[in-house]
């Protein structure tokens, strides 16, 4: 009697939030893992010792087409999370970094093709809607049909779109079973926090963190704080992604909670769980990305029966704790500086634990190239 095949999984992104999640959980069911990233292992949130790990520029690099072939071979599925991306400071700066992504998706999915994957999974974006769906903070929840007439997020949100229709010409012509979600914010601990990329949840965290600690009590909210958003904890992502792998559903679909707030009800939970009540000021040029979102999730309840129901008071009070825990160990001993300027000023310096990119210092470039229509104070 022959021996049973172990699965092989190939996570890219590993090393990243998301991805070093979904290894933790593939690795629980049994399967064998390679998990890959162009980061140096130094740099990944999690290391998991019993996964095969393809780490740093020759190795984990899936832009290159030959480290695809190498880490897909063999493998029974897919799941592609590689992406240059970040929260709306990154993603409004760094346009063509994130389009470049389009490298790493087409020769993963070329390399999965080639050696006969049985299924590929794409992490896509709710930055794919159309963005005048998006104008009003009291947003209808977006439906899939919403992504089309295109005029996604510039940048990110192109190529979001773009590999999408890459994944579903793939399956139709080639016959590669890919499953593609779009993912709606997704916060959790083992994430970025600070440097950047961070995003909404995790900034508001930092912030609330630094002013408790600081003894300032004093926050900084980019835009008016009525902008609307929801958010997803990660182990409900996990959860979403394992259970879209393995269904019939062809057509993107969202991943994202219902539960809608605004970031000013946002900072409130930080503050509640944290303990503190603080001063708000409000960066009014900050990047802050579209007025209003949130995910319909009809489609994932007519499929799977199922939704991410995780309450974002819960998913914050774990967020919170690992956030400030890091935040002790990397700014022990150091006072965060109080920012009384915006550092989307021009010649402003890095603030210490405040999220400045200094990758993204043309701060006023973000506000080229974003479509007509966008909003009044993008127009200019
Ligand atoms: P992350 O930045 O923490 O992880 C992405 C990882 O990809 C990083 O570790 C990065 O080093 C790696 N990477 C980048 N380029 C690479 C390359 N060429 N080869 C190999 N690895 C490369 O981001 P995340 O939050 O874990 O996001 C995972 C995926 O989910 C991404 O595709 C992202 O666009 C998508 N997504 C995330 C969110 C969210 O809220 N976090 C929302 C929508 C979509």
């Amino acid at each position: 009697m022959g021996t049973k095949r172990q699965r092989v999984a190939v996570v890219t992104g590993a090393g990243g939030f998301i991805g070093g999640h979904l290894v933790a959980r593939l690795l629980s069911t049994g399967t064998r893992v390679r998990a890959v990233d162009i980061k140096p292992k130094s740099q990944w949130y999690q290391v998991h010792p019993t996964a095969e790990n393809y780490a740093g520029s020759k190795e984990g690099d899936c832009r290159d087409f030959s480290v695809c072939r190498q880490v897909v071979n063999g493998a029974h599925e897919v799941y592609q999370l590689a992406a240059d991306m970040g929260g709306m400071g990154f993603i409004e700066n760094n346009k063509a970094l994130c389009m470049l992504s389009v490298m790493t998706n087409t020769h993963m999915l070329l390399a999965s093709q080639e050696a006969r994957v049985r299924r590929f999974f794409f992490a896509s974006s709710a930055c794919v809607y159309n963005a005048e769906r998006q104008k009003d903070p009291r947003v209808k929840a977006l439906k899939e049909s919403d992504a089309y007439p295109a005029l996604p997020e510039d940048g990110y949100g192109w190529e979001k779109l773009f590999s999408e229709r890459m994944c579903r010409h793939f399956r139709e012509d080639f016959g590669l079973q890919t499953r593609v979600a779009r993912f709606h914010n997704v916060y959790g601990p083992y994430g970025t926090w600070d440097g950047g990329r961070e995003k909404a949840p995790a900034a508001v965290c930092r912030k609330v963190a630094a002013a408790k600690l600081s003894g300032v009590h004093s926050i900084e909210i980019w835009g008016d704080g009525k902008q609307t958003r929801s958010f997803m904890y990660i182990d409900d992502c996990v959860e979403g992604i394992m259970r879209i792998m393995r269904s019939d559903i062809l057509e993107p679909v969202n991943l994202g909670s219902s539960e809608l707030v605004s970031i000013n009800q946002l900072v409130g939970i930080a503050e509640s769980v944290a303990g503190v009540h603080l001063k708000r000021t409000y960066v009014l040029d900050a990047p802050r990305g579209v007025a209003g979102r949130n995910s319909n999730n009809e489609k994932i309840l007519s499929y799977l029966g199922w939704e991410p129901l995780t309450r974002l008071a819960d998913g914050m009070g774990k967020t919170y704790a690992w956030i400030e825990a890091q935040y002790v160990r990397k700014y022990r001993g150091r006072q965060r500086p109080t920012a009384s300027t915006s550092a989307f000023d021009k010649g402003s310096h890095p603030i210490p634990g405040d999220g400045f990119n200094p990758e993204s210092r043309k701060m006023t470039t973000w506000r080229q190239g974003i479509p007509a229509g966008y909003g009044k104070q993008h127009n200019q």
